[in-house]
């Protein structure tokens, strides 16, 4: 029987103009049944739940774990499921010598208010789907398998297995990747449609500590502000001793009780790896206290602390300035304060460095910092991750990526953390552009009306197809 669909894909070069088409002709034949496809994983909810016996990551996230897998094994690609956790759609045989990848993930987080319309009921508006999840990452996870189609209709000869592999836990933990990992090897070379294009090829570490008093403060009695200690706090509060006090700018006094005033400090919130445009509410707070002269002996060298790591988000009052060739300079955010039940005050330090620091080295800065004024403790410490952006994988991602699209884009390093940190060789490859307009009706991954542009998504399906393509070249 004749299938022209089948027969074997030839062309000359990856510049070849008929191999381009045939890409493009084979997305748009799948235009329909994509979006078709991308709208039964969003009519999932697959939000992290209670473990159930067979569901470990609740049982939603399970549903459209096999909701995917069931679109991968339609388009005639064989999948394997992890204990639902994580599982994966292949193309190609086995040949010993390693598999390529993709990752992204089906799970999502919650709807949250403000939406017009169903957020689990996919919506398609001028060209623009919208629904929770369509762009994070389950409208991705759907190219993905597609992208394995074609090299499954064309007939490609592959000299490695390309494995699309679909996480369930992304949003939480990232459980099912370490799951996985234990059990089957790394893939050669990987790329996670979960982030924005071009291509990010580094990541920063992650530090997060915390800066605990030496001394019970004697004339703030309480103090708090912010939500976690990844983000810039907006808010702050403390209770402190004064015989009188005056609102200023950005802090409001009340006596609350005689000789008791509440102070309240707002400030501008963001992403403690984004902190550009932020204004820390618990800095805004200890500067007023500091200037009104309210520490006392011996508490004052700790409040003179926090303003070191509060007044600016570089870190450079701290000793902990840095930038190296491939990240922007280090970021030091304090989150959260509290006060502690035995009355000391506890202030969290978030910082993305680069590869000229360590984690062990943070904390030796911190310390030195601190003197007697606090007790440092480290929380957690993930060192950065970076790809060489001049290795030929990249180079394979990049060359597809302005192939398509017509541009000269370089790639790029970030502060916050993607699956691919998780993996050897690994990058995070689109499909989001931050730079591009969107319409008033369309929002932003993890906010209200999520929504993915269609010609965006032909476009990098066309770019993950090519890429695959070259990285299939390459020796590992
Ligand atoms: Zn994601």
């Amino acid at each position: 029987m004749r299938n022209e669909n089948k027969s074997p894909l030839i062309f000359s070069s990856f510049d070849d103009p008929a191999l381009l088409q045939d890409i493009k002709r084979f997305v748009l034949e799948n235009e329909d049944a994509i979006v078709r496809d991308i709208g039964r994983l969003v009519h999932i909810p697959s939000i992290a739940g209670p473990a159930e016996p067979d569901a470990p990551y609740g049982k939603e996230p399970k549903r459209a774990l096999m909701c995917a897998l069931e679109i991968g094994r339609e388009l005639g690609l064989e999948t394997v499921n992890c204990d639902n956790r994580i599982g994966y759609a292949a193309v190609g045989e086995d040949l010993g010598q390693g598999y390529l990848a993709t990752i992204t993930h089906v799970d999502v987080v919650p709807a949250g208010d403000g939406w017009p319309a169903d957020a689990f009921t996919l919506r398609v508006q001028d060209g623009w789907l919208i629904g929770r999840g369509v762009m994070d990452d389950k409208g991705p996870s759907v190219l993905c398998l597609y992208a394995l189609k074609y090299l499954k209709d064309r007939g490609v000869p592959l000299r490695y297995p390309v494995r699309a592999l679909l996480g369930s836990n992304e949003e939480s933990d990232m459980l099912d990747l370490a799951y996985y990992q234990e059990r089957e090897p790394n893939p050669l070379f990987c790329f996670s449609p979960d982030a924005d294009f071009p291509l990010i090829y580094g990541e920063k570490g992650i530090y997060h500590g915390r800066l605990i008093s030496r001394h019970t403060p004697l004339n703030v009695l309480d103090i708090s502000g912010g939500v976690a200690a990844n983000a810039v706090p907006a808010g702050a509060t403390a209770r402190v001793l004064a015989s009188r006090l005056e609102s200023s700018d950005t802090v409001t006094a009340t006596e609350t009780e005689p000789g008791v005033w509440t102070l309240s400090a707002s400030g501008v919130s963001g992403h403690a790896s984004m902190p550009e445009g932020t204004v820390n509410a618990i800095g805004l707070l200890v500067d007023y206290l500091l200037s009104r002269d309210i520490p006392a002996e011996p508490e004052r060298p700790y409040f003179e602390l926090l303003a070191k790591l509060l007044r600016v988000t570089d870190g450079s009052l701290l000793g902990l300035e840095s930038s190296d060739e491939f990240f922007t300079p280090l970021t030091a955010v304090g989150g959260k304060i509290s006060t502690l039940h035995d009355g000391r005050i506890s202030q969290t330090v978030d910082c993305r460095y680069g590869i000229s620091l360590t984690g062990e080295r943070i904390t030796a800065l911190l310390r030195e910092a601190a003197g007697e004024a606090a007790d440092v403790l480290t929380d957690s410490d993930s060192a950065p991750f970076l790809m060489n952006p001049e290795s030929p994988a990249v180079h394979a991602c990049m060359e597809s990526y302005n192939q398509v699209t017509g541009e000269e884009a370089s790639p790029f390093t970030i502060g916050g953390g993607t699956y691919a940190r998780h993996f050897p060789h690994a990058v995070a490859f689109g499909p989001e552009h931050p730079e591009r307009p969107m319409p008033d009706f369309c929002g932003p991954i993890h906010g209200v009306n999520e929504a993915a542009s269609q010609a965006w998504f032909t476009e990098a399906l066309q770019i993950y197809i090519l890429t695959l393509l070259r990285l299939e070249t390459l020796d590992y």
